[in-house]
């Protein structure tokens, strides 16, 4: 059976009424979460990376550190992902795949401390970015250099050719990917926050969880379908996409109350999945 550890590794600051209409003008905490996944035959995964110290390498000059910024960002040594796997006895090479939820580079920052991971990814979100360069990049949210020099040797990408259909305890979404080949982790596509974004669902021996990286920034979005700042508009490269992926995350919610379901950057709903010790960091 698979064990499951929602952990963070950083945060950034931004207004709450950007992230969620209605919010305040008070700044709040975006957590950069990842996730230590132990499976019985795959051994440890992550999903996502959270923050590094090489952000603050890639943000140094302009125009990179446009991003730095925009996103301020804190870090401390003990939120490392390689210092917090530490606690799990677990070293860097022992993690044999991250999964990638998008190329934004609090998902990806320490994708280079896991030298013998592959990466599993949906093949556009990499396409996407791939050569952007500069202020391009930084539009996309990508810094180049975070991503490992021998990433095509090790990349993964998931063969969209071959979906699987997914059954009723998934509605409204029918279209997933079986990332392992045993349908303990099942991909959905969530379109609108950045291209080739992707989902991950995971059971544990207690739980379903529903990772859905930005498809929406807070749980509250999804409880009520509120949508963020519509300024965000001219960050996402598909607003339509991202009204109705949050449309259907939302009709998810309703349909499977019991699923918790795992935005990337919402501190209220990490703190009630984050084990105690790591859960005093976030804490306003
Ligand atoms: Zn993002």
């Amino acid at each position: 059976m698979i064990q499951l550890h929602i952990l963070h590794a950083g945060y950034c600051t931004c207004p709450e009424h950007i992230a969620i209409r209605g919010g305040s003008r008070t700044h709040i905490r975006f957590p950069a979460m990842f996730a230590l996944i132990e499976h019985p035959r795959h051994g440890a995964m992550l999903f996502d990376t959270g923050y590094s110290y090489r952000f603050f390498d890639a943000t140094s000059k302009l125009p990179y550190s446009l991003y730095r910024h925009a996103t301020p960002v804190t870090l401390t040594e003990a939120d490392l992902a390689v210092n917090q796997l530490l606690t799990f006895n677990l070293r860097p090479r022992d993690i044999s795949r991250v999964f990638i939820s998008h190329f934004h580079a609090d998902h990806v920052a320490a994708l280079t401390d896991f030298d013998r991971a592959r990466s599993v990814y949906l093949p556009h979100a990499f396409d996407s970015v791939r050569f952007t360069r500069g202020l391009s990049a930084v539009r996309r949210a990508y810094l180049p250099s975070l991503i490992p020099s021998d990433f095509d040797s090790r990349a993964a990408p998931v063969d969209m050719s071959r979906p699987v259909h997914l059954p009723p305890e998934y509605a409204p979404f029918t279209r997933g990917y079986d990332l392992l080949g045993d349908e303990s982790i099942l991909a959905v596509e969530l379109p609108g926050h950045a291209h080739g974004q992707m989902g991950i669902f995971v059971r544990d021996d207690s739980q379903t969880y529903f990772f859905v990286a930005d498809a929406a920034w807070q749980g509250r979005s999804i409880r009520e379908n509120r949508l963020p700042h519509l300024i965000t508009n001219l960050l996402f490269p598909d607003p339509k996409a991202y009204r109705e992926t949050l449309g259907a995350l939302h009709s998810f919610h309703q349909l499977h109350p019991s699923v918790k379901v795992i935005p990337s950057h919402c501190e209220s709903t990490l703190r009630e999945c984050v084990a105690p010790p790591r859960a005093e960091s976030i804490r306003p």
